[in-house]
């Protein structure tokens, strides 16, 4: 060190120290500018939750785009959140995030909630407990809800097509017969009653040649419509061929599915179709048996199609029971 050269004074030392703090500072602004533009560009809340005090403490800008709420409401009261939970997916909520506590994580746990605005939304949440050396010990779950209601709707769509047939709605062939599976197995091994039916369109192929086969589609829409309005809930109704559709009842012996389709059968005989200032209608034959002691699935399909038969064999637009 020469003669000109002093050691740096304590007020020297000191600014130099502010100045590099004030760097630091200006440093982890800029950071949180980050990581609040990036949290504002996800389409998820990240939130996190002190179990004890029951509050949230942390919830990401996503959050009132989301929900549609205040955060500063939310960070308040936590009964915010609660109260934006669909009320049938309320207990699952309670439940989900109690379990986190108990296993540590829950890798999704999907419900619904109401925004502020009425509209309601699907979300997915992944949320664990944080490591216990971070946040002064405190228990928090933090967990982040991905808004999935587009996906959810994608779902449903992508359902529909598979199990429903496109131009009627009705179930298609494939679905009928794994959920008949599924009701037939029920009925057997509650000893409860189901009756199945069978029901074919009558002359259709006159109606195709006589008037297009657009109309005879038309004519498969309103009949297909007809079978969906009188069956009840928990009636299964299918296509299961070009003209015929098939119903099942759980539940019913062959007597109450019989007072169905005499209303199925009435409701068919009103309806009019015109083509060229033509008018004209349409019939249906239908089959129905029960199941007996020893059937399978395939057995109550026999008997209700030679039923079904039978009944064309008689004249058409009448109901046999087999
Ligand atoms: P029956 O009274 O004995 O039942 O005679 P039918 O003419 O109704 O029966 P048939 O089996 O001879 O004819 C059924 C016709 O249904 C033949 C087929 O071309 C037609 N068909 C099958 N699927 C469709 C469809 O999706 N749309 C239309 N328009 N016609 C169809
Ligand atoms: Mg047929
Ligand atoms: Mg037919």
């Amino acid at each position: 060190m020469d003669d000109n050269e002093q050691a740096p004074s304590e007020l020297e030392t000191l600014t130099l120290a502010l100045l590099h703090s004030r760097g630091e500072v200006e440093r982890l602004r800029e950071r949180e500018l980050l990581v609040s533009s990036l949290l504002a560009g996800l389409n998820a809340v990240l939130w996190a939750f002190d179990w004890e005090q029951q509050k949230v403490v942390y919830v990401s800008p996503a959050y009132e785009q989301i929900f549609g709420r205040s955060a500063a409401l939310l960070l308040a009261d936590y009964n915010e959140w609660i109260n934006s939970i669909y009320p049938d997916d309320m207990e699952y909520a309670a439940q989900s995030l109690a379990s986190v506590l108990e296993v540590g994580s829950v890798e999704q746990r999907e419900y619904r909630i109401i925004r502020g605005d009425g509209e309601v939304r699907w979300l997915s949440d992944k949320c664990f407990i944080s490591p216990p050396n971070l946040f002064g010990g405190q228990t928090l779950i933090v967990g982040i809800a991905e808004d999935i209601t587009e996906k959810k709707v994608l779902q449903s769509e992508l359902h529909r097509l598979a199990t429903s047939d496109v131009l009627t709605g009705a179930s298609n062939r494939r679905h009928f017969f794994e959920q008949a599976g599924t009701l037939f197995d029920e009925a057997v091994a509650n000893g409860r009653p189901l009756s199945f039916l069978l029901l074919d369109i009558d002359d259709f192929k006159k109606i195709n040649d006589g008037h297009g086969h657009q109309m005879g589609d038309r004519v498969l829409q309103r009949v297909a419509h007809c079978g969906a309005y009188v069956v009840r809930r928990d009636d299964l109704f299918g296509r299961i061929g070009g003209e015929e559709f098939a119903i099942v009842f759980p539940g019913c012996d062959s007597e109450q599915a019989r007072q169905v389709a005499e209303r199925l059968q009435r409701e068919v005989q009103r309806l009019q179709f015109h083509n060229d200032g033509q008018g004209f209608g349409v019939t249906i034959s239908q089959g129905i048996t029960s199941l007996r002691e020893g059937d399978e699935l395939e057995d109550l399909y026999a008997r209700a199609d030679a039923a079904m038969y039978q009944a064309k064999r008689q004249g058409k637009d009448c109901i046999v029971l087999g």
